[in-house]
């Protein structure tokens, strides 16, 4: 898609916040043109800055085990992040880094419109659940407009701290349900088709 393709461009020669004179590459994400699901992390590390590819490091090995799990590749979803270039160290994204940068998201969001928007970590939660605890809305997907987001904790927080590991793995299994759902809501929403003639008579 042409404007994707201009918006991965745009991404990668961004000047809006400090965070582009530290960068080696932006990392704009990567995935099909008409995604059923985005998984949307936090920002790019080490391994995602010098590639240009977001979740190529640990935390990405651990999210292709967890999509492995319900039967997905990395190929078959669109994977981005709320910042598109690493802060220095890895430290958090400042509150007008994330500001500057939303308008790449949202253009993203609005090209690909996905059906399924996974968030991973708080930043990315945000989008759709602002103010809330992610220890208390993980696992449990929420409508807004046409989108369900579906908010998980991020994969890095189970190499950190092994305890988020099964909720991490509960969480993802809840995803092909949704999925299901969703098709079903779609189907009703069409209207039925008229009935075929057949052409023998
Ligand atoms: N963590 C993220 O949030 N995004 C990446 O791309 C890699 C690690």
């Amino acid at each position: 898609m042409r404007e994707l393709e201009e918006l991965n461009q745009e991404i990668r020669q961004c000047t809006r916040c400090r965070l582009a004179q530290g960068r080696h590459l932006a990392v704009p994400g990567e995935g099909p043109e008409h995604p059923k699901i985005m998984f949307i992390g936090e920002a790019p590390g080490f391994h995602e800055d010098q590639q240009g590819r977001p979740f190529v490091g640990a935390a990405g090995q651990f999210l292709e085990q967890l999509l492995a799990s319900i039967n997905l590749t990395r190929r078959d979803v669109f994977i981005a992040n709320v910042i598109k270039c690493r802060p220095p160290e890895n430290r958090d994204p400042l509150p007008d880094e994330l500001a500057a940068c939303r308008p790449h998201l949202e253009r993203q969001i609005a090209l690909l419109k996905p059906k399924l928007i996974v968030t991973l970590g708080r930043y990315s939660m945000e989008l759709a659940f602002a103010g809330v605890s992610i220890s208390k809305v993980h696992g449990i997907p929420k409508k807004v407009g046409d989108v369900v987001y579906f908010p998980m904790f991020h994969p890095a927080a189970a190499l950190h701290q092994p305890r988020f590991r099964s909720l991490i793995e509960q969480d993802i299994m809840k995803i092909p349900r949704i999925l299901a759902e969703l098709e079903s809501i779609k189907a009703e929403e069409e209207p039925p088709k008229p009935p075929q003639q057949l052409s023998l008579f």
